[in-house]
Order: structure tokens, then sequence, then C-alpha cells
């Protein structure tokens, strides 16, 4: 029998080239759709994929779809979402949701001790001591489907967890790599990723390492190591997708062109390990490949969320709201580029790191610290 597999955030990027795995797999078969307002994308993936049910956060983007889709079920809204991963008995929910609107289904799914085969970032940086102990607790697992991590976890199988001395995540370095002043760089240029193509607010997350930084922040909560063991090597080319490094001082590293659809069919398929059309790695092709460290003067944010994800409690959060509220304002022309850094400093010295007992509490965390994010883009003005 086919594995049932939901996806959530089926219109971004993430979302799309599952459809593609899952249309080329015997093994997977799609039981429903959410997205947050793109009525016309998710009403033609439902017809091409046949689901009976479909969400839309969007309580207008809802009716709109339920008058095209007829006989299908469309849900509406947070509750919609969480009706939908408990109504299609999925074996598997694909959380490809964007921002921290991913962190409620995250939770309703691990909740119902369904496997979860996770994108969104923001579920482990924002959530991570809360979100492990529920899957801990439910016996669901966390499949990681971001690239850095999809390669360490199967770097890590078969390797007993004693013997694991360091993880090493790669990073391309992102557009303004070895370019220096950063201050008068326009949104155009931070959009154009090297290698990596992928949504709005991950373009720019990566241009100021930031992304990185919550990638080190989810590493620790996804395999349990400490942060000083957790290091970041820039390698332009994205050929070495990360490495482990064992006690007997060997690294294994993870190699292949750059191409999601690896990874998702890693985390779609998993225990098995299925074939995927994409084009195969030429070394000799390649040529070289580059390593570096990465510079922590033209890249703060790096540093930034290390510290705030050592501090844990509520200075992830912090973090995270920070940059969504600063990466916004930066791609519409109202802060500098370099501003983004300060403006997360800003919030996670001006909002005291507490303990986190309870989901409710990261909800309320994440909204002070969009408001004084706020205040401090407006202080931080228009790039000269
Ligand atoms: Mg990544």
């Amino acid at each position: 029998m086919a594995k049932r597999v939901l996806i959530l955030g089926s219109t971004g990027s993430i979302g799309e080239q599952a459809l593609d795995v899952v249309s080329r797999s015997p093994e997977l078969e799609v039981v429903g759709l959410s997205a947050a307002r793109n009525v016309e994308r998710v009403c033609a993936q439902a017809a091409k994929t046949k689901v009976g049910a479909v969400a839309l956060s969007d309580p207008a983007a809802a009716e709109l779809a339920a008058a095209r889709l007829g006989d299908r079920r469309v849900l509406a809204g947070a509750e919609g979402v969480r009706e939908l991963i408990a109504g299609t008995e999925p074996d598997l929910v694909l959380n490809a949701i964007v921002g921290t609107a991913g962190l409620g289904p995250t939770i309703v799914a691990l909740s119902e001790g369904i496997d979860l085969a996770l994108a969104n970032k923001e579920s482990l940086v924002v959530g991570g001591e809360l979100v492990t102990a529920l899957a801990e607790a439910t016996g669901a697992r966390i499949l990681p489907v971001d690239s850095e991590h999809s390669a360490i976890f199967q770097l890590l199988r078969g390797e007993s967890p004693g013997t694991v001395e360091r993880l090493i995540l790669t990073a391309s370095g992102g557009p303004f790599r070895g370019r220096g002043e950063l201050g008068d760089v326009t949104p155009q240029e931070a959009l154009a990723h090297p290698t990596w193509e992928m949504g709005g607010r991950i373009t720019i997350d990566s241009a100021t390492l930031v992304n990185k930084g919550l990638e080190v922040i989810e590493a620790h909560h996804l395999f349990g190591l400490a942060y000083e063991r957790i290091d970041v090597v820039v390698h332009p080319q994205s050929i070495v997708h990360s490495l482990i490094e064992l006690n007997d001082g060997a690294q294994l590293a993870h190699l292949g062109l750059p191409d999601m659809r690896v990874p998702i069919s890693f985390a779609l398929h998993h225990p098995e390990r299925a074939d995927v059309t994409v084009p195969r790695l030429d070394l000799a092709a390649v040529g070289r490949l580059d390593f570096e460290p990465p510079d922590p003067e033209a890249f703060p944010c790096l540093a930034l969320a290390r510290e705030a994800g050592a501090a844990g409690g509520t200075a992830p959060c912090v973090l995270n709201a920070a940059d969504e509220v600063a990466v916004a304002a930066f791609l519409e022309g109202r802060i500098a580029f370099t501003a983004i850094a300060e403006v997360i400093a800003g919030a996670l010295d001006a909002l005291e790191t507490a303990p986190v007992g309870h989901f409710e509490e990261l909800f309320e965390c994440d909204l002070r610290a969009r408001e004084v994010a706020a205040e401090l883009t407006e202080a931080a003005g228009a790039p000269a």
C-alpha cells in the first residue's frame, strides 16, 4: 500500500517539488494539500492529484477555492489546517509552510503521533525544546527536509551516537561572499542567490547568513549535539551538503548537485531510498571544491543566531521574529541590508530571555518581538 502523504504549503517551492517527487513514485500517495492563499495553484494541484481535501489558511481564499472545487472538502483558517491533519489520516505530514505559521501544524501532527517531514525551519528554531519533547512523547519521527540536515541525517545512519564528535554545515556564503562593505546592497542583488532557487525571505536569510544560524539551531535540536560541536564552513559550489566528524578523525561528506528533490525524496520515502531523476554529479566536470571560514564581520547574523540558540528559551523565537520583520522592511526598501542585523541584535537586547514551558508562551513572545522589531526598523530609517 502506498504511503499516505499530506502536503502543507503545497504551492511554495518545496511543496511543488514534493508534488513532483510524489507524482513519480508508486510508493507515495497525496491525501491532502494546504496553502495560504494561492487559490489558482492549489485548485490546479487538487485536480491533478485528485485529493479529497484542501485547506487554505486565508478564509477568503478558502471561499473562492470551495466555489471552484465542487465536491472536494475545502477547509479554512488555522483550524482548517488542524482538521486537515486529523481528518485525512496521513502516514506522513510534509510541513513546507513558510514562517512561524508552520509551528502550529507541527504541533498538531506530532501530537497525533504522525511522522513529520520538516521543511519549516521555524518549528525547530522557535519551538525546538518543546517540539522535540513532544515528538519523543508520542513516538512520532521528525525527518529533516532542509538539504544540510538531510545530508547529516543520512550520514548518521549506522553510526552510533557516541562516535559523532562534530557536525559541519556547509553554507554557500550567499551573493555577498567576499564583497566587504554591504551597506548599499539592494533587494534585487540580495535576491540573486548563486546556487539555490528559493523563496523571498530564505534568499535574504541566505545573504545575511542568518539562515545558516537558524540551521545551526535546527541541527542542535534534530541531532542533540551541543552548539560548540556544530560548525559552519563556507562552500560556494553547494556540492558538499554537509559533513560529520567521527571519533577516529574521519569526516564523512554528502555530495550531489544542488536539487531539493533529493532531500525531499529521502524524507518522504524514509526508511527506504527511492530512484530520483535528477542530474548526476560529475566531479571532474565541477573541477574544484572551495572552502573558507565564514566572515564574522560581514555577516554578524550568524553569531547572533548561535548566541540566541545557546541562550535557549525565548531567545531563538525573538531572533526569528525580529529577522522576519527586518527582512520584510529591507525588501520594501525601508531599511538598509546591514540594518537587518542591527534590528535582530536590538530585539534580543530589548527582550529578556525567559524559559519556555508551553507553546502559548512562544506565540506571545513572537508577537511581542515583532512589535519591538517594528519599532526598531522605524528607528533605523531608510537606506542612504
Ligand atoms: Mg538549507
